[in-house]
């Protein structure tokens, strides 16, 4: 398949892991951001054929993972009013909030749709003048420009029932955050192509040379991800730290200019929480306020929502790359993708579903389970 055999070429990944071998010397721990990159590496099994000293800390690049709890149950609240027709890409219908998820608000009777794109939403939004119609934006600067889209695109056709609960996240600042945490282990980073495609790679400059790591664009396919891990790897051999890019048959320096424009003209920076993480200065997007009349947030007044994480999910540990799936407790056993606890174990990009998907099991850790 033109595009796709080529970049999965099992003697060109042979190849790659053999100059990768030649090239560490030393351990080094490098993150990939992106959850997307995270299943290729897992499904793939290319974490366990690296050298042994070098590590792949899986990294929260997961949209869907990241959206906090008290995001999520205002969608729940908001779906579940008599007057809304809520709207949602698939994944985000199992994630569960406080006290159950999107499809047990569909199941008692809430009008929850799954669309394809936010176009969708506007569409229904046309067809039913007289129901109030959510679209829920989330999702990194890659889905940004669709949704800023779909909010010009009704302001300018005067569609008033038509809102957007917003919780967009922008990855330099989480890097940063991550960066600055006094449990950092990251050494490098593998930034996301699909990211990059549309906001270049410029604001990654600064990073780069203030903490001295390297940052490697890379791709989505087993030889853009050992490509990219032997970029990285070799800067920090070399002690280099700057910002290169595996994936240039996708991506530009500067990325694509028009899809930032539409961005920075309906959305204006804020401060974002991010599941299990936390607050991040600067690292969300919120309507800007010539658009705030298509703030879901404050048409719908969701304030008082109370939020109860579940006490046995480790996923805040798992998104900033301190602990693995297999360290919980949970893992496999309560937490499947089909009973998930958490929304890792949830989102096709999710670092729980990956490990699970593939087959990972936890490591023995008593000498009864050794046998
Ligand atoms: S396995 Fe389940 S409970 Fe454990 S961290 Fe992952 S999502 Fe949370």
């Amino acid at each position: 398949m033109k595009y796709l055999d080529e970049y999965r070429d099992p003697a060109l990944a042979v190849k790659l892991l053999a100059e990768l071998h030649a090239t560490a010397t030393r351990p080094w721990a490098v993150m990939e951001v992106c959850g997307g990159q995270t299943h290729t590496l897992v499904r793939q099994g290319i974490d366990e054929l690296l050298p042994a000293g070098i590590r792949m800390i899986h990294g929260p690049g997961c949209p869907v993972c990241v959206t906090p709890l008290e995001v999520i149950d205002k969608a729940l609240a908001i779906a579940a009013r008599p007057e809304v027709i809520f709207t949602s890409y698939g994944d985000m219908l199992r994630v569960p909030g406080s006290a159950g998820d999107l499809l047990g608000v569909r199941a008692r009777g809430g009008d929850v749709r799954v669309v394809y794109t936010p176009l969708d939403a506007v569409r229904i939004a046309r067809q039913h003048p007289d129901r109030e119609v959510v679209f829920f934006a989330v999702g990194f600067e890659t889905t940004a420009p669709a949704n800023a889209m779909a909010v010009r695109y009704a302001a300018d056709a005067g569609i008033g029932n038509f809102s957007v609960l917003v919780s967009h996240v922008l990855v330099p600042p989480a890097i940063t955050a991550l960066l600055d945490a006094p449990d950092n282990q990251v050494q490098g980073f593998l930034a996301a192509g699909h990211v990059c495609a549309v906001m270049g790679w410029t604001e990654y400059e600064p990073i780069a040379a203030r903490y001295r790591v390297p940052i490697v664009v890379t791709g989505f396919e087993p030889l853009d991800l050992l490509e990219g891990i032997l970029m990285a790897v070799r800067q920090l051999e070399q002690g280099r730290s700057e910002v290169e890019n595996q994936y240039a048959r996708a991506v530009r320096r500067t990325g694509n200019t028009a899809a930032q424009e539409v961005v920075r003209r309906v959305f204006r920076v804020t401060e974002r929480n991010w599941r299990g993480i936390g607050p991040i200065p600067t690292s969300g997007l919120a309507l800007a306020a010539e658009f705030s009349a298509y703030d879901a947030d404050t048409r719908f007044a969701t304030t008082g929502v109370r939020t109860e994480e579940n006490p046995d999910c480790i996923a805040g540990a798992i998104l900033r790359g301190t602990k693995l799936p297999t360290d919980c407790a949970a893992y496999g056993t309560r937490c499947t993708p089909r009973t998930p606890l958490g929304a890792p174990m949830v989102s096709a990009e999710g670092t729980c579903a990956a490990f699970h998907n593939s087959g990972r099991r936890p490591a023995p850790s008593t000498v009864e389970e050794i046998g």
